[in-house]
């Protein structure tokens, strides 16, 4: 690759991106699609950098600077603050695309497209519709398959999958080589393919014992546990709904290791039907809660089954 790119993997992806800058034929709207804590932000934000930079990515000059900080007056972010994007944010970014400007593009970055209201997409299709020269929009998010096809087909989609574990447990033995190798294995494997997350872990120690918590947690609903035992622990996550995606993540991850490790020979318990059945009702468990079913009733389903 000709540039040096601050994230790890997505190979095949950026050499896409280095293509259509070498061949000059950029797409005014790109949508980077995938897992939270892969590298989404850093790669908009390098590729603004080598966009928008007067010496080639330097990394150096005030440019590089301004857009590391999100503070370029060319290079506007609109970060994902929990809030939703309504047709008034819409508005304002559109007047924006209109002021002038003394950068080699006006970029417009917004972190998790599928904030978006119905009402708010309508507007912006209309400025897709119509692509305003010098102007690029570099978007994320995390859950695609929330946005209007009509929004979709107007951006050229550009997909990121979660790392292998190797990956990870490579790059962190690289960025820390005196870390207890056992360590390093604990964290390759919860960060479950995010080197964001790998990272969280290596500066927080509270969040990584969180997951390790958590990791023994479920052990023990698939070895011993009582129904009264497991409704506690639904109570205790309900107090922190936040909570309830990573138990699930956390769960399949249990099982399908589970899984993997049943096929190379290890004595389990558990039937290859039953795992499979389990993963199968994780993944309706963690469909419901992304379509707003009742997480108590969800999570009460779903561990009386174990
Ligand atoms: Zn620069």
């Amino acid at each position: 690759m000709k540039y040096k790119w601050p994230v790890i993997g997505h190979v095949k992806q950026l050499e896409e991106l280095e293509q259509d800058l070498a061949q000059d034929r950029l797409g005014h709207a790109y949508l980077f699609a995938g897992p939270s804590q892969i590298g989404k932000m850093p790669i908009v934000r390098t590729f603004s950098q080598i966009l928008q930079c007067p010496n080639n990515f330097c990394r150096e000059c005030p440019t590089c600077r301004q857009i590391e900080k999100g503070q370029h007056i060319d290079t506007m972010v609109l970060r994902d603050e929990g809030e939703s994007l309504k047709i008034e944010d819409i508005r304002e970014l559109i007047s924006h695309l209109s002021t002038t400007t003394s950068s080699p593009y006006k970029i417009v970055t917004i972190q998790n497209l599928e904030r978006i209201t119905n009402e708010a997409a309508n507007a912006f299709l209309k400025t897709l519709e119509e692509p305003i020269p010098g102007v690029l929009f570099l978007m994320t998010s995390i859950q695609k398959q929330r946005l209007l096809p009509t929004l979709i087909s107007r951006i050229r989609t550009i997909s990121l999958h979660a790392l292998s574990d190797t990956v990870i447990h490579d790059y962190i033995r690289e960025i820390r080589p005196n870390l207890d190798p056992k360590m390093v294995e604990m964290v390759s494997a919860y960060a479950m393919g995010k080197p964001g997350r790998a990272m969280v872990f290596l500066n927080d120690p509270d969040s990584f014992r969180f997951y390790q918590d958590m990791h023994h947690q479920i052990a023990k609903f698939l070895e011993r546990s009582t129904k009264t035992d497991r409704m506690m622990y639904v109570e205790g996550l309900l107090k922190e709904p936040e909570r309830v995606p990573i138990f699930l993540e956390l769960f399949v991850y249990v099982v399908r290791r589970l899984i993997f490790k049943k096929m190379e020979g290890a004595e389990i318990s558990c039937s290859f039907e039953d795992l499979f059945n389990l993963i199968h009702r994780l993944d309706q468990a963690r469909f419901e809660l992304d379509h707003n079913v009742n997480a108590r009733l969800t999570l009460e389903n779903l561990l009386l089954d174990v």
